[in-house]
């Protein structure tokens, strides 16, 4: 058995190897440590390896799913090796003492789940394969429980924004791939081949070519082939569901990096989990599929005005109809997880009762469809999906006729095929119900027939059927002649045989078997209808999660009260009455009221420098108007009186100190990252949020690095920006920075206390209010009075030396030094020193020439 074992175990590799024995899944050695450890299970040994015993552990197979959700949450992955044939079967082969034949059967990862227990309803669950082929990175997502598929192209710099916004669960990369944001699961593949990934996607889908999926680059079917080789390897041979995939362009979203992502809490908080995410606040959605669709919406803003404005015509239309909208939603919540269903049976692990949410969430897509049909004045996108809706009458009817109303999730007791649907199971199991009533006519016999009042025909795994009998009736039984032949006793009964009993057993036995075997054939043959529409199924699952985001949304704008949002095609954000829904439900539960705050940039009024005290509600302003924006573009109603934007093709965000020291970064060197990130990366057309930059080291350096900051987006980004600081002496920069303008949080003294307003106002604040707050927070009085006589004597200071900012006047334009010959030089120079001259090519030396000579 260890040689049989330890060959899997070379198979499984990394992953722990389940063993099935029996009833249970064994682990041995370090997997054994391992799963005990995490699983908090006892850890046994069984016989010796080299001399030593070797620790085992075991889960039951009947509870596996609890115990190997655990283990994936922990990071591992699974290999289950399950017994091939009966033991029967290894009798006949081989004789008495052979081994049941063992095989992996599937590898169980956290990117490649479909069963229920282990996903969540509300996430999907992405696998992502991600490959570089020159300086193009091809990516492929796919969620195999519902069937997404994805291939995506997109320059280096905007490999981090898609996999956030993927948020794979687990990212296949070549064999020494580097570079990838840490804390992502990696797996190294080493079959990475574009030609292969042609081929498997043909084979895959059945086509002659690859060009009804799009024109896909070597990068995208370089990717492809590492994905499908996993899922290959994952399934062992067997291929999950994947749709045809979708062919993405990077320009398709608003590119949104992780830190942005991270600091805007949008799908995810900063303390990890849902709560408090801009998803939790405007999740309204019913079922599954919708908060799965959702989540990717929100994931994903777009950039096309036109798909934009279908989302939101289909909001608006649900939006004006409460009545319909509460139909709608009614019929949504009896719905089932049709997708997540569709992926199992596809997968080979469907159940009957996946067949019958199939069939529920399809009769229930139909009704919808015929309501929704109904109405006049229906929206375009809506239009688009009531067809998708229907078409699989045939199908539904069928699976109403053959399974029962609540088809159980085991075969092994049968019973799921309904009566009436085929005659020879009906006589079978009439066969299996007149011999179980034989069987109580038979104990009522012999009971009268031997006077033992308390005489019982029972069953078991077992023994199947006996007769059982207190003890001290036993040696009645027992004498010859009764007719009975004792088979087992037990502490307080005796258990016997009769030659009329074991007729009657073997005949429900036999019916019963062959009944459960036509059931089998009947699933069988359903599944393959399933599978010949599976395609058309997923369409309809879509559909109906798309009507649930957009009943979803217009639930929340009509709870907010929030607008429909406008584009323009100015690079503008005129936002009136804008709000923080989070923040502003929070405040709602404690009865506060959030006070509601203006937005207007233009392309000549660009860079907004927000100051005022801290507490203020500054970066409470710079997150409202990216949430803002977020939402619109994902196609939501926004919490605003009015909002009208021009579309923004990448979205930054660098608030608060966000602590990122498990990356072995200290909270001022993140800063500057983040910040470089932007200085790189920001266009015109982009919206860039900047809360407190230089914080994080001294007063001369920080205050050194925002103003040149400050002065580099505006010269040389030219994007849309709030910027909010502490440092009164950037105001300068009004003068010399003509898209700039001032403004600042109000707040007012009154009666020696600190009022914060929340209210922007136009123009500087006029003083940093520093010590007021922290008085409001409570600091002793001795403390304060102190600070405010040391604040008298370094304002003293100031006023005769011109303080921080002396001098700053004088400095030479921003642009001019950017530009420099100086600045290109070194440039010239730096690529210069990193040559390997001895490693060029002739080729690569002329190309290189060419390259220095137009940076020069
Ligand atoms: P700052 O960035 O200026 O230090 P914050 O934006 O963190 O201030 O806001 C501090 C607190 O003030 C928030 O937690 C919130 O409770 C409250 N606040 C912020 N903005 C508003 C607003 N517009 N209306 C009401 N309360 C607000």
């Amino acid at each position: 058995m260890m040689v049989q074992y330890l060959i899997l175990k070379a198979k499984a590799g990394d992953c722990l190897l389940f063993y099935r024995m029996g009833d249970f899944f064994e682990l041995f050695f370090d997997d054994a440590r391992i799963a005990a450890a995490t699983l908090d299970i006892a850890l046994t040994s069984r016989g010796e390896h080299d001399g030593k015993p070797i620790p085992m552990c075991g889960v039951p197979v009947q509870a596996a799913e609890g115990y190997l959700a655990r283990l994936i949450k922990a990071g591992h992955r699974v290999a289950i090796a399950e017994q091939t044939e009966s033991p029967e079967e290894a009798r006949a082969r081989g004789g008495a003492k052979t081994l049941v034949n063992r095989d992996i059967i599937r590898f169980v990862t956290a990117g490649t789940l479909t069963e229920d227990s282990l996903l969540d309803s509300w996430a999907s669950n992405i696998l992502v394969a991600l490959t570089v082929v020159g300086d193009v990175v091809g990516i492929a997502a796919a969620d195999i429980s519902t069937g997404y598929f994805e291939l995506i192209n997109v320059g280096q710099n905007a490999v981090e924004a898609e996999l956030a916004r993927l948020a794979a669960r687990e990212i296949v990369v070549p064999a020494g791939f580097k570079n990838l944001p840490l804390g992502s699961i990696q797996r190294p593949q080493t079959e990475f081949d574009s030609l292969a990934g042609e081929e498997m996607l043909k084979r895959l889908f059945m086509l002659p070519s690859t060009n009804p999926i799009g024109a896909l680059t070597r990068a995208e079917l370089s990717a492809a082939s590492g994905l499908l080789k996993y899922l290959e390897h994952v399934g062992q041979g067997s291929m999950p569901f994947l749709k045809l995939p979708l062919r993405r362009e990077a320009q398709d979203f608003l590119l949104i990096d992780q830190a942005t992502r991270d600091s805007l809490e949008i799908n995810s908080s900063l303390k990890g989990g849902r709560s408090g995410t801009l998803l939790a606040e405007v999740d309204r959605t019913i079922t599954g599929a919708g908060a799965r669709q959702l989540a990717a919406d929100l994931a994903a803003p777009l950039m096309d005005k036109s798909v934009i404005h279908a989302r939101l015509s289909l909001v608006q239309w649900l939006h004006e109809a409460p009545l319909l909208r509460e139909t709608i939603r009614t019929e949504l919540r009896q719905l089932p997880d049709i997708a997540r269903a569709l992926g199992r049976v596809v997968a080979g692990r469907g159940s009957p009762r996946d067949l019958g949410q199939i069939r529920d969430g399809l009769n229930g897509a139909r009704t919808l469809r015929e309501r929704l049909g109904a109405l006049n004045n229906r929206p375009l996108l809506l239009d688009q999906l009531l067809p998708k809706l229907d078409g699989h009458g045939a199908l539904v009817d069928l699976l109403a006729r053959a399974l029962v109303a609540a088809p159980p999730t085991d075969i092994g007791q049968g019973g799921y095929i309904a009566e009436g649907y085929d005659a020879a199971l009906d006589s079978l199991r009439l066969l299996g119900r007149d011999g179980r009533l034989a069987i109580s006519q038979m104990e009522a016999r012999y009971r009268e027939s031997t006077g033992i009042a308390a005489l019982k025909i029972r069953h078991n795994a077992v023994l199947g059927y006996f007769v059982e009998v207190p003890a001290k009736y036993g040696d009645a039984l027992l004498a010859p002649g009764t007719g009975f032949t004792h088979r087992q006793t037990m502490a307080g009964a005796v258990r016997f045989n009769s030659p009329e009993l074991h007729e009657e057993a073997v005949r429900i036995t036999q019916a019963s078997g062959h009944a459960l075997a036509a059931e089998a054939a009947h699933l069988e043959d359903l599944i393959h209808h399933i599978l010949s529409r599976r395609d058309a199924i997923s369409e309809s699952a879509d559909a109906l999660a798309r009507i649930d985001v957009a009943a979803a949304l217009a639930e929340r704008a009509a709870e907010g009260g929030w607008c429909r949002p406008s584009f323009s095609d100015l690079a503008e954000i005129n936002i009136e009455g804008g709000r923080h829904p989070v923040v502003e439900s929070a405040l709602s539960k404690s009865g506060d009221r959030f006070i509601a705050n203006d937005c207007t940039l233009a392309p000549d009024r660009r860079l907004w420098l927000v100051s005022g005290p801290n507490m203020g509600g500054k970066s409470t302003f710079l997150r409202q108007n990216a949430l803002i924006i977020v939402l619109a573009q994902a196609g939501s109603y926004v919490p605003a009186t009015s909002a009208r934007l021009g579309i923004v093709d990448r979205l930054f965000s660098r608030v608060g100190a966000s602590d990122n020291l498990a990356r072995g970064r200290s909270t001022f060197m993140v800063e500057m990252v983040e910040t470089a990130a932007i200085l790189a990366q920001a266009t015109p057309r982009s919206f860039v949020i900047l809360d407190e930059v230089g914080r994080g080291t001294s007063t001369y350096d920080g205050l050194a690095i925002a103003w040149a900051v400050v002065e580099g987006i505006h010269e040389t980004n030219r994007c849309r920006c709030l910027f909010a600081t502490h440092y009164h002496e950037l105001t300068r920069l009004a003068d010399s920075l003509d898209a700039l303008s001032l403004h600042h949080v109000r707040a007012k003294e009154y009666k020696g206390d600190l009022v914060l307003l929340h209210e922007l106002a136009e123009g500087a604040a006029d003083r940093s209010y520093g010590i007021a707050v922290a008085k409001l927070a409570g600091l002793p009085p001795a403390v304060i009075a102190r600070a405010q006589s040391v604040l008298t004597k370094l304002e003293k200071g100031r006023a005769e030396t011109g303080g921080l900012a002396a001098g700053l006047d004088d400095l030479p334009l921003f642009s001019a030094a950017l530009n420099s010959a100086e600045a290109r030089v070194d440039v010239l120079r730096e690529k210069l020193n990193g040559l390997d001259i001895d490693a060029l090519s002739p080729r690569a030396a002329l190309d290189l020439l060419y390259e220095l000579k137009r940076t020069a």
